[in-house]
């Protein structure tokens, strides 16, 4: 690696954090290496976001066949061919990763495959298939990403209990499906098996599925999940499984003080995932760790060692692909002087769910804790012409306003196309736009997007499509 001071830099770990920096790195005239261990994208693209959503998309397309006839268009016996399924999501997982390889390549990027190990606090050891090799980068930026966590009872080695990562190597579907843990990653799987014909039981700990989301929202879902096969037991304590002679599994669990059981063909594990800190020897040159667990890092992604800044789900702070990315150009701008810290408050999610769920900033929860006085607003899918046309009627778009400042402080979107709309959201609240602002700006016509015009004059108390 060059030594210039300062000019060279070391990732470790090529998921949407390091490889994102990485060419970021790169093309602001920094010498760059990138070191991977096992796959290039991470967990995002080869095991996470791109795959499940892959899979997502196909049982949309599966769901849009069998309902086509609403719409006069007729199509008899449609068939669900699970290995095309796959191979398809394989497809676009392997395009990917390779023209991600190639964005690398050609930015200059220097690929290590291999594990990294720190030696001392400024040398790294990278063991690879062909040898050792030692660099001593001046900059290191670690984005070591995340693993699935484990429940610690009895019975989760059988081969009929699987996480995440396994699920999407399936050749076949089961007839029945045990989901342990109601989070993003259970009710995406949920909501995708139910709808190609699974019969899904989601065991949840808490009182609440998606406990990131209102309680109105995850009531909601839970009720929308009946049409989809998906049945969900909140405040269900998971004991333990168990594989019966006829080659099922019966889960054990807890609820309400009664012990019951539940049998399924297959089970997810899906209870949460931690930071990956093993094997890259951390401890032995003094970084912090935080509360979290994670590498504990400030706003510019600053560990408590100068030379080293740390991204991603390796810090714990929000496991989502896009905040890895973006922490990736804060840390990778404050190497090169620049003061771009992180602002948390305004951070997108969606939830591919059925319906999607996309949330931006506060939610009611969020504000009524921290005592802010707001103003909310929900415009119901069903006021929207676009929405009508493609009969998805399920849902609304809520919007939170702060009373005294008149900012948009937080949004979500229950329904069709919520990953997109909430782009917009996202785009206004950290612009700071007032209702009386978003009010002024045109939406176009036929668009789903008009609920967030209609919301802005319903928080004046003008909406125009909706009965007030
Ligand atoms: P999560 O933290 O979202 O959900 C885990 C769920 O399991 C929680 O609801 C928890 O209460 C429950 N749980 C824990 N112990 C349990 C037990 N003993 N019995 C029953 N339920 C139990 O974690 P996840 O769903 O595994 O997802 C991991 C991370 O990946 C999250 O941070 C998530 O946001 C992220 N992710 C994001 C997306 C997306 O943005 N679309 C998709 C997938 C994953």
């Amino acid at each position: 690696m060059t030594t210039e001071p300062g000019k060279d830099v070391l990732f470790i770990g090529g998921g949407p954090g390091g490889y994102a920096g990485a060419i970021y790195a790169a093309k602001k005239g920094l010498s760059v290496i990138l070191v991977e261990k096992r796959w290039i994208g991470g967990t995002c693209l080869n095991a996470g976001c791109i795959p499940t959503k892959a899979l997502i998309h196909a049982a949309d397309r599966w769901e849009t066949v069998r309902t086509a006839s609403r719409f006069g268009v007729i199509s008899t016996d449609p068939i669900l061919d699970w290995p095309m399924v796959q191979a398809q999501k394989d497809k676009t997982v392997d395009t990917l990763r390779s023209g991600i390889r190639l964005l690398l390549e050609k930015n200059g990027v220097q690929i290590l495959e291999g594990t990294a190990e720190f030696l001392d606090e400024r040398t790294v050891q990278v063991r690879m298939e062909s040898g050792v090799e030692t660099l001593r980068p001046s900059q290191i930026v670690i984005a070591t990403g995340s693993k699935t966590k484990h429940l610690p009872i009895p019975g989760l080695e059988s081969p009929l209990v699987t996480d995440s990562e396994g699920v999407l190597q399936w050749s076949s579907l089961p007839q029945r499906l045990v989901v342990i843990g109601g989070g993003v990653i259970g009710m995406e799987f949920a909501f995708l098996f139910g709808r190609l014909g699974v019969k899904v039981q989601v065991l949840e700990f808490l009182p609440q599925i998606l406990p990131s989301v209102d309680a109105d929202i995850a009531t909601r879902l839970v009720r929308l999940g009946k049409a989809s096969n998906v049945t969900v037991v909140n405040g269900a304590k998971v004991l333990s499984v168990a594989s019966t002679p006829a080659g099922t599994a019966t889960v054990t669990y807890e609820h309400q003080g009664v012990v019951k059981t539940v049998e399924g063909d297959r089970v997810l594990e899906a209870v949460g995932r931690g930071p990956e800190l093993s094997g890259f020897g951390w401890e032995r040159i003094g970084l912090e760790r935080g509360k979290n667990g994670g590498i504990a890092v400030d706003a510019r992604m600053r560990t408590n060692l100068p030379h080293i800044h740390a991204i991603g789900d390796c810090t714990n702070l929000m496991q989502l692909a896009h905040v890895a990315s973006h922490q990736a150009i804060v840390a990778v701008d404050d190497i090169l002087g620049l003061d771009h810290p992180m602002d948390y408050r305004f951070i997108p999610s969606v939830i591919f769910t059925t319906p999607e769920i996309a949330q931006v900033g506060a939610t009611e929860k969020s504000l009524t804790e921290t005592g802010t006085r707001f103003r909310v607003v929900k415009i119901p899918y069903g006021s929207n012409g676009k929405a009508l046309i493609e009969n998805e009627l399920t849902g609304f778009v809520k919007v939170l306003c702060d009373e005294e400042t008149g900012r948009w402080v937080g949004a979500t979107v229950m329904g069709a196309h919520a990953n997109a709309l909430i782009a917009t959201l996202t785009v206004a609240m950290h612009s700071g736009l007032s209702a009386e602002e978003i009010k002024h700006t045109v939406f176009a016509h036929p668009t789903v997007s008009e609920l967030i015009h209609e919301a802005a004059l319903s928080l004046q108390g003008e909406a125009i499509h909706v009965w007030e």
